[in-house]
């Protein structure tokens, strides 16, 4: 199990000094978030030397990154020119700094389905593109009318359109939250077994607040009994370092409570056993 920050929690910096802090603060997985005007956006226009200067950073330190690719204009659910060319930008951008996955949104389409398709096609391309060794992963997003990804079952056809275990799922809690309020676990466990990892960030079922867990309503302690310790990526995406360090001191806390838990039902089980 990995704990990983998002820089999304320094979204007031530019990319390179929320990585250079978090880096300096010790962290040892970080999530890049390549939007924003004046945080991720800028990536794609920066200069060779600073983009080594990060990648040299990031390797003294021995620091693993995850690359949220841009929203805006990058619409793998609809291809145009601005999707070709971002992606082309970014791919530039992992020529000189290592990732160890890339994260999408699907984007819009008037159509589902054909969203879905056009989703798959853009993804394959991108495996064609990248190293072996680096991952996709799909994330599931708000609603908003024409927006592909809002439910799991759209995320998993994307998934076995492509047909390729280098592709997963981050699944957001405050998104799943959002869009499925009371049937947000079971809404959750449908991703279960595609899960690369979490988007972990709390909220009030209405907007994307992107707070520490128990801040808002969503129902975590029910949701990682169900979940279980994984080995998978738990992405704190809140909007400040404390928020995120935070959580993470709730998901350690649940944890135990939850293999303790498992541990007394697997006791419990091997008594009745013996009887
Ligand atoms: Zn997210």
């Amino acid at each position: 199990m990995h704990y990983s920050i998002s820089t999304y929690t320094l979204f007031h910096l530019s990319i390179d000094q929320a990585i250079e802090r978090l880096i300096h603060d010790g962290w040892k997985s970080i999530e890049v978030m390549g939007e924003g005007k004046y945080h991720g956006r800028p990536l794609l226009y920066m200069e060779q030397m600073k983009l080594k200067e990060i990648a040299s950073l990031v390797k003294k330190n021995n620091v693993s990154l995850g690359f949220h690719l841009p929203v805006t204009g990058f619409n793998p659910a609809s291809v145009d020119e601005s999707t070709e060319t971002i992606w082309a930008k970014c791919l530039s951008i992992m020529e000189v700094i290592d990732v160890n996955y890339v994260l999408l949104h699907p984007g819009t389409n008037t159509s589902i389905q054909a969203g879905i398709e056009s989703t798959a096609l853009f993804i394959k391309k991108m495996l064609r593109d990248l190293p072996e060794m680096i991952k996709i992963v799909i994330e599931n997003v708000p609603y908003k009318e024409g927006s592909i990804g809002t439910s799991i079952e759209e995320l998993i056809s994307i998934i076995d359109h492509v047909n390729d275990d280098r592709v997963g799922i981050m699944l957001d809690t405050g998104h799943c939250y959002m869009n499925a309020q009371e049937h947000f676990l079971k809404e959750c466990e449908k991703a279960f077994p595609y899960l690369y990892g979490l988007h972990i960030n709390d909220n009030h079922g209405q907007h994307d607040e992107h707070l520490q867990i128990g801040e808002g309503v969503i129902p975590f302690k029910q949701f990682f009994l169900r979940l279980g310790k994984r080995d998978i990526e738990y992405v704190l995406e809140t909007n400040t370092i404390k928020r995120a360090e935070h959580s993470k001191l709730h998901i350690e806390k649940f944890l135990t409570k939850s293999t303790r838990c498992n541990l007394r039902v697997s006791i419990e089980s091997d008594y009745k056993y013996e009887r």
